[in-house]
């Protein structure tokens, strides 16, 4: 063997190739299209949070924080569960932050996946699940939220497939991954939905990871309805929320996990050795800026404002629009646009649409693993007006 020659080896995750959200936020960039492909916002962050991480920095809080997280932003997220969803949560032994929501769901998935253990996901799901069942050796068993259909064959709701989740459901089933508000639909669970999870779980071992990244974004005077407001969901569940996601800050990669204590020490083995701790001033700044409830109570309305913006624009192209309850994201059906691009697969209409029209967005077809078509697209709507109206412009030619 030439020594110059770097060996190879069979890769852990053959199939896997470049995060679709990298994809198209990088042919936005090269094309100088509008990006509502890769979900984060284009506004800035609060200048008060800015402020009490730069307070943080400065009063010398730049060391390694606990493994767990600081106390004052462990006990500031059990406040916040505890005065939305009604569950307390130890902060000392069932409150860990992580570094963003995908490192909590990366993390959890190996600290109780195994050879043999199936783990049940919901497609469309978010592309980060299935890598790592895979890598924690598990089975990943997809069921797909039930598309339903109008008169002219058009997406106009999706369900959860109860009758699919109750056969999954077996002795092997360590984990069932649930994502409300979801992405990239935008529908949301409510109170009965839950109920009817835990019914099916009751007497089997299987836990729950809720991905509720997009808990303060829900519309209409709806409410997010977490596991930690079901004392039997929250017995067996982890919680994943993101700092990123709720104050605009998304590339400071800082959520937490909530779990009960057995979940939260199993996490940690794991946590200690991945990521160890995140970090220091961030969470003392978060921690301060999440004292004022207002910074998390504000945000339906504010993102409300923006998603109506965005469908009322919408409203005025063939796009056919799916119901958007919670998350940032609006899916469109695209294929009654009457154009001859309207043909094309989802990630070639995307492609299409990004070059030629100047406006990203991400392929719905990317949280399948099979191929799977419907003609939809998913837009960010975490943007600013003129940004969304920009892009409306541009739409609007179609
Ligand atoms: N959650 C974001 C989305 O769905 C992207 C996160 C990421 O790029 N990893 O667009």
């Amino acid at each position: 063997m030439n020594p110059l020659e770097t060996p190879s080896f069979q890769s852990r995750l053959p199939q896997v190739g470049t995060t679709i959200f990298t994809v198209m936020s990088a042919l936005a960039a090269e094309h100088q299209a509008i990006n509502l492909g890769q979900g984060f916002p284009d506004f800035p962050c609060d200048r008060g949070l800015i402020a009490d991480v730069n307070a943080a920095m400065l009063a010398d809080q730049n060391q390694y924080p606990p493994m767990t997280g600081v106390a004052e932003l462990r006990n500031g997220v059990s406040k916040k569960i505890k005065n939305l969803y009604g569950h307390h949560y130890n902060p000392d032994t069932e409150i860990t932050i992580t570094a963003g929501g995908t490192q909590a769901i990366f993390t959890a998935i190996l600290s109780c996946v195994g050879p043999g253990d199936e783990v049940i996901i919901i497609e469309p799901a978010f592309d980060c699940y299935r890598p790592a069942i895979d890598l924690a050796g598990g089975k990943t068993i997809a069921i797909s939220l039930q598309v339903v259909r109008d008169e002219s064959g058009q997406v106009a709701a999706y369900e959860i497939p109860w009758d699919l989740l109750a056969n999954a459901i077996n002795p092997k089933t360590r984990l069932i991954l649930i994502n409300t508000p979801h992405n990239p639909t935008g529908m949301i669970w409510d109170k009965s939905d839950l109920d009817h999870l835990a019914a099916l779980v009751r007497n089997t071992s299987a836990c729950i990871l809720s991905d509720e990244v997009y808990e303060h974004m829900v519309y209409d005077g709806a409410t997010h309805h977490s596991v930690a407001s079901h004392p039997e969901l929250a017995a067996r569940s982890f919680l994943v929320s993101s700092f990123g996601k709720t104050f605009h800050v998304t590339g400071w990669k800082v959520g937490y996990i909530a779990a009960p204590p057995s979940l939260t020490k199993e996490f940690r083995k794991v946590h200690q050795f991945n990521v160890f701790a995140v970090n220091t001033p961030m969470q003392f700044g978060l921690a301060s800026y999440l004292s004022e409830e207002k910074h998390y109570l504000d945000l339906p309305a504010f993102y409300q404002a923006k998603r109506d913006f965005f469908r009322a624009g919408l409203n005025q192209t063939k796009f056919k629009l799916l119901p958007t309850l919670g998350s940032y994201f609006q899916c469109a059906d695209y294929s009654a646009l009457g154009i001859p691009q309207a043909k094309l697969n989802e990630a070639d209409f995307c492609k299409w649409l990004t070059t030629e029209i100047g406006v990203a967005a991400i392929p719905v077809s990317a949280f399948y693993d099979q191929p799977t078509e419907s003609g939809v697209i998913r837009f960010c709507f975490a943007k600013q007006e003129r940004t969304l109206a920009n892009a409306l412009l541009r739409l609007q030619t179609l």
